[in-house]
């Protein structure tokens, strides 16, 4: 057991770090329109005396914490946007703003990091090198993270180790749920558009039929994970849309398919991403038809690192109870977390955040999504400490 007074100072900041989050639900931004959010953000940071830049990847806001001491650099990141759901919940604190919702609890990241920044800040006599705190716009996009980076927010910044959370309303309040190496997938999205002839549907053979070919190519795609992937690795591809046609005698000149690839290992994303835009042409050449495929990279897979999680790991176990400490199974999610992970190694954990005998247990991006309130002191412990842990060694 930890014996400081950590837990005496989140204790008095547990009313703040609610009321933050709950205004933040209020008034939900969704994807870089995060303005109000950012406005919140950057004024409690300069209150704590911090300096502060904000409009980095648009709508994301950093700040440092400088010790004065030499020592290493830790990156902090939280997330900040809404999503485009109508909230269904009633509460207290129920959005404000029609089709508009938190519904992945990035209102209560946001908070707790402000609340982690102020401890930090009080904390900082005992401390050495510096924090970079980063909130982050548009992760529900996967676009936030990328868009920073590409901003140079990291530029000419040696970080040494990445930290982040997410609250979790599929683990109950007081556990965590961590592991080493791969978590989460990477995500890339394609579109493909086929293109035959279109015609009378009663004269088959005056055209080229791009729904026939259509329903080929997508029951054979899913050959390309059972046949041509060993089953060690994992790789799902996923067609979520097909769109073509509108009446019942025409055979429709296009046909667009889109679609979704979720990989772990750099290598099967590669050799998939290489092996789809042939797929699909060879299969419209069957067809008399051609194909072409446009791809939007998403965020490659999350990877904890080993030893940083193991010494997190370490941290939550006196914090929570080797007992509350949960290994957590991969899953085939995505995340933008994965990229700051890769600029520096660190670790990404979920915080238990369910509470069924309130009703707080829907799955994320549900209209009635919310996360138990009481999850946040074992965060906000979590993470300071966390920081506090990377930041010696
Ligand atoms: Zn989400
Ligand atoms: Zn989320």
């Amino acid at each position: 057991m930890e014996t400081d007074n950590l837990r005496e100072l989140i204790g008095q900041l547990a009313e703040k770090t609610v009321a933050t989050r709950r205004d933040l639900h209020r008034h939900p931004e969704t994807a870089f329109e995060e303005v109000r959010t950012a406005g919140i953000v950057a004024e409690r940071l300069r209150e704590l005396g911090l300096p502060v830049t904000t409009g980095v990847g648009r709508t994301g806001v950093t700040a440092e914490l400088d010790t004065g001491r030499p020592g290493r650099t830790v990156l902090v990141r939280a997330d900040m946007d809404a999503l485009p759901v109508h909230e269904e919940r009633e509460s207290e604190y129920r959005s404000t703003v029609p089709g508009k919702m938190h519904a992945c609890g990035h209102d209560g990241h946001t908070a707790i990091l402000l609340s982690a920044a102020e401890l930090l800040v009080a904390r900082q006599e005992q401390l050495t090198g510096r924090v970079l705190f980063i909130f982050q716009p548009a992760e529900e996009v996967v676009g936030g993270a990328a868009a920073m980076l590409a901003d140079g927010v990291l530029q000419g910044i040696p970080v040494d180790a990445s930290i982040g959370l997410h609250l979790s309303s599929d683990w109950d309040t007081g556990t965590v749920a961590v592991a080493a190496g791969p978590t989460m997938a990477a995500t890339d999205s394609f579109t493909v558009t086929l293109t035959g002839r279109g015609g009378h549907a009663g004269y088959p053979h005056q055209n080229v039929d791009t729904i026939v070919l259509a329903a080929q190519a997508v029951s054979g795609l899913q050959t390309l994970v059972s046949r041509e992937t060993a089953p060690r690795e994992q790789a799902v591809v996923s067609i979520t849309t097909i769109r073509g046609g509108d009446s019942h005698n025409i055979i429709p000149e296009t046909v667009e398919l889109r679609g979704t690839l979720r990989t772990f290992g750099t290598d099967v994303r590669e050799r998939l991403k290489e092996r789809l835009p042939g797929y699909f042409s060879s299969v419209a050449a069957a067809f008399r038809g051609s194909a072409a495929l446009e791809w939007v990279s998403g965020a490659p897979a999350l990877v904890n690192d080993p030893e940083r999680t193991a010494a997190f790991r370490e941290v939550a176990v006196s914090v929570l109870g080797e007992e509350n400490v949960l290994e957590m199974e991969p899953v085939m999610g995505s995340e933008d977390m994965a990229l700051w992970l890769r600029a520096a190694p660190g670790v990404f954990f979920w915080v238990g955040a369910r509470n069924e005998e309130r009703g707080i247990d829907r799955p994320h991006h549900h209209p009635e999504f919310d996360v138990d309130e009481e999850a946040f002191p074992v965060a906000l412990e979590l993470l300071v400490r966390g920081i506090e842990r990377f930041l010696r060694s």
